[in-house]
């Protein structure tokens, strides 16, 4: 099969008929076994294609025209979506995404982790799945001499200046980002240019609690003094009585990073407050807060039941960030210790334990794979254990650890399906078992797949 050559040349222009799509949202179609990759087809569509990339194995086309179009299409509401690529999945009616989500999960569990026979669960979607993230962060740049807001054009750093509000943002934060936009440009605050390395203003960054409705606003700018934020603070704070904190972000290095190391409080209050369930939170400007509460509760609450804790329990919370869920675990467990290498994650965790009045969690800096053999030789015993790593999955010495540590119960919560196959893999064979997953949609619209999968202990 390597020798042959592809089926296909460059520019060729085919009739092409989908079956599949891939998990960056693309459609599959085949030509005597050669996979097209091509943006924007769903499955049972067909189309006219152009080819325009051809590898050994597989190739890439874009559509010129579709011939048959697929019930399950719609016409993706927002004016920018195939400019920007925030978003992926707005072709799509939401109830495919949702399947087309747990599909992922459940080959992706097959095929890397050989896990299959177990129930995967209907994707837990959106009541409504727009304007859900609590937070953006926009470039400013300019144009004709004005200035202008928008997200970046998909692999370029050019903004999109026809953008005027992103649908998967809350409203509030729209808003804003076009009120700083207006007014920093009336009083002739220049946009950052980052090919220069001059001009001024260079983000503007909202966050809005989903619970209290407070506001945010954060001025990311190159240098230091900037005499007209004045202005912009007493026009902000008298049009938006919601807004609680206006914060200056000083970012004066040559980097794609958005937030610089110095803070400044330019109006109100350091913090906002947001809740999820029946735990409060205060977000700063350079808090790590998850950006879909909605469904951030209805996740926790997923691992709070595959934890089945009666109030015995010890807990660990590995990769905690600023402990949500060990607060929320904290509620109905005897003793939950959280452990995140970022130290101002835990300095958030401890503050918002005492928000809360919750003293049965204690929040650890560092590794979770070089702690949790220290927990274990001081004679710690989990009865559960949490994990919610970032993509790259848990490290091997910290899955080592847990098997040695012999909870009865894992919950794991995973935002990339491969790692989670791959240590699933790894505790299957250490002794656990999985025993159910779900998939719950902390991002519509988009391809990113979270899913929680609890396992247990097998009895020896
Ligand atoms: N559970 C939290 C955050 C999960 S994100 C929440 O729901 O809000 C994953 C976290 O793992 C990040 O905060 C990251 O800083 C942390 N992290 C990454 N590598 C780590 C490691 N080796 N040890 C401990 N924490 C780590």
């Amino acid at each position: 099969m390597g020798k042959v050559a592809p089926p296909v040349k460059k520019n060729e222009e085919i009739e092409l008929v989908f079956e599949d799509i891939t998990h960056e949202g693309a459609g599959v179609g085949k030509v005597n076994g050669y996979p097209l990759f091509v943006p924007n087809a769903l499955p049972g569509e067909k189309a006219l294609v152009k080819v325009i990339h051809v590898k050994k194995n597989f190739g890439f086309g874009k559509v010129l025209n579709r011939i048959q179009v697929s019930e399950e299409r719609v016409d993706p509401p927002c004016n920018v979506y195939e400019k920007c690529g925030g978003c992926q999945l707005q072709h799509m009616s939401y109830e495919m995404q949702l399947d087309m989500k747990r599909k992922q999960v459940e080959n992706t569990l097959r095929k890397i982790g050989h896990i299959e026979g177990i129930p995967i669960h209907d994707t837990i979607g959106m009541e409504e799945p727009w304007r859900y993230r609590n937070k953006v962060q926009i470039p400013v740049g300019s144009k004709n001499g004005e200035l202008i807001t928008g997200f970046y054009r998909q692999r370029s750093h050019d903004i999109i200046e026809d953008m005027d509000r992103c649908i998967i943002t809350d409203e509030t934060n729209d808003r804003l980002v076009e009120a700083v936009r207006a007014i920093a440009d009336r009083l002739g605050i220049s946009a950052y240019n980052e090919e220069t390395h001059r001009g001024v203003l260079r983000h503007i960054m909202v966050r809005t609690g989903q619970v209290t409705k407070q506001s945010m606003v954060v001025i990311v700018t190159r240098k230091e003094n900037v005499p007209e934020l004045d202005a912009v603070v007493k026009e902000i704070t008298k049009a938006f009585p919601e807004v609680k904190s206006i914060v200056q972000n000083i970012n004066p290095e040559r980097t794609n990073v958005i937030l610089g190391r110095k803070t400044k409080l330019l109006w109100g209050e350091e913090y906002i407050y947001d809740k999820i369930g029946d735990i409060q939170f205060a977000i700063s400007a350079k808090s790590f807060y998850q950006v879909n509460p909605i469904q951030t509760k209805k996740l926790y609450d997923k691992a709070l039941e595959y934890a089945s804790l009666t109030g015995a329990e010890t807990v660990i919370d590995a990769y905690c960030g600023i402990g949500t869920i060990s607060l929320f675990l904290a509620q109905k467990a005897k003793k939950v210790y959280g452990v995140e290498v970022v130290p101002e994650a835990i300095a958030d965790a401890k503050a918002n334990a005492k928000l809360n009045q919750i003293d049965n969690a204690e929040f650890f800096v560092g590794q979770a794979e070089k702690v949790m053999p220290w927990w274990k030789a001081q004679g710690l015993h989990p009865d559960v254990i949490v994990v919610d790593p970032p993509r790259k999955g848990c490290d091997e010495a910290f899955l080592q650890a847990m098997i040695e540590m012999k909870p009865k119960r894992i919950v794991y919560v995973s935002c990339n399906p491969s790692t989670l196959a791959r240590d699933l893999r790894i505790l299957e064979d250490g002794g656990f078992k999985t025993v159910e997953v779900q998939p719950v949609d902390m991002f519509p619209q988009t391809t990113h797949v979270e899913c929680i999968a609890l396992m247990s202990r097998v009895e020896e």
